[in-house]
């Protein structure tokens, strides 16, 4: 028989049903669980048995979310943690030690790059940073005792890739682990295990979620990788709470329709802002102006539903003010929405970079990034438009 489709699998997979024959999976809020016997209580305790105990441990919903997302990425077995961050941080927790050593991508979610600065360093654990696009550097940086290499990818907000087939080929030569960030391409466009990664990081809060209204994450790998992050995790409280599982498991029913359309109303947006005249250059990894777009065709299925562009003239005053003009796009520190919205990466969320930082990731006065919407693609584009001639 023919294994079934990502988008089947994201339908049908649940929890059993119930005595009461629902059809949705209902929401299972409930700290503990029950033992039919002392004996049986026991037995769970000793793992003899399989069976939920305390919703630190394990849930229905929780573990229905982390199924799906196990046959979404490809990968054994899935963990889910309270956010994004609590993934990434769970997941370097877990399988470092002192006197191990990383290298990681200089363009790493704020918080990634904060953990791995300031952290892990007070436990004996250092950080070589090297540019996405330094292939020579990735290959320079590795020491008898790299044990992780973290990337994401495409990165934020200047939307730069690497070959993940490569670099894991190199990680694994080098007796190194994998790790992937794959929130900005989600499993529908990219699973990075396919190329050989050997962990899957995502803030299901962004595309997953692909609403606005839940924090979550999830670290994806083999059984051994996360049993070792679920230890940790359950025993510090990163434990994602049931109802948010809930929420994201439905969320994952819709991915790919929803990921179709960003994507598709993603590549208008890009094309539309290539032919202004007020935009001096267009990130945007599927069109063919993109500096990497061999490897993002082979890579990533579609081009994802961010758009980067830097204002002609790449003033932080432009920015600004570009910002101020948007009616219909809102101003938030989130991505991955129905709703389309602007960011000024410079006065926000790289705002605590040092100018040579931002210098060196491309991050300019005039660059913004626009994650793109399921609202009317022409109203989208007439907000920008609009905005843009004011400038
Ligand atoms: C938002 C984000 C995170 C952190 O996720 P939270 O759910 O906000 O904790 C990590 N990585 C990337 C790439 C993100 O965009």
């Amino acid at each position: 028989m023919k294994k079934l489709a990502f988008e089947t699998l994201a339908i049908r997979t649940q929890t059993a049903q119930t005595t009461q024959k629902e059809h949705a999976t209902p929401l299972f809020l409930t700290s503990s669980f029950t033992f039919d016997s002392a004996e049986e209580g026991a037995a769970l305790f000793a793992k003899e048995i399989e069976g939920n105990l305390y919703s630190r441990f394990s849930n229905p919903n929780v573990d229905e979310f982390c199924t799906k997302i196990s046959l979404l990425e490809g990968a054994e077995s899935t963990v889910a943690t309270a956010s994004g961050m609590g993934a990434i941080f769970v997941c370097l927790s877990a399988l470092l030690k002192s006197g191990d050593h990383v290298i990681a991508s200089k363009a790493l979610f704020g918080n990634s790059l904060y953990i791995l600065r300031e952290i892990l360093p007070k436990w004996g654990i250092q950080t070589t940073f090297v540019h996405l696009n330094d292939l020579e550097g990735w290959e320079r940086s590795f020491q008898a005792n790299t044990k992780l290499v973290l990337v994401e990818t495409p990165s934020n907000p200047t939307l730069d890739i690497i070959d993940l087939a490569w670099l894991s080929e190199l990680s694994h030569k080098k007796g190194a682990k994998l790790v992937v960030d794959n929130c900005f391409a989600t499993p529908y466009l990219q699973q990075p295990i396919k190329w050989g990664a050997d962990i899957v990081i995502h803030s299901a809060t962004k595309w997953i979620d692909g609403q606005g209204r839940v924090l979550g994450g999830t670290i994806s790998g083999n059984t051994q990788d996360i049993s070792a992050c679920y230890d940790f995790l359950r025993r510090t409280g990163v434990s994602l709470s049931p109802f948010n599982a809930w929420v994201l498991s439905k969320s994952l029913e819709t991915l790919h329709v929803r990921m179709d359309r960003h994507c598709e109303n993603a590549l208008k947006v890009a094309q539309y802002l290539e032919g202004n005249p007020n935009i001096e250059r267009v990130i945007y990894p599927h069109l063919e102006s993109y500096s990497n777009y061999e490897l993002a065709k082979k890579q990533l299925q579609k081009g994802g539903g961010i758009v980067t562009a830097i204002i002609r003239g790449n003033q932080k005053k432009d920015g600004a003010k570009f910002l101020n003009q948007l009616g219909l796009f809102s101003l938030t520190a989130n991505l991955g929405d129905t709703r389309s919205i602007a960011t000024h990466p410079a006065s926000t969320t790289a705002s605590k970079l040092s100018e040579e930082q931002k210098h060196e990731l491309g991050i300019s006065g005039g660059l913004i990034r626009l994650s793109i919407g399921l609202e009317n693609i022409e109203d989208i584009i007439q907000d920008l438009d609009q905005a843009l001639n004011k400038l």
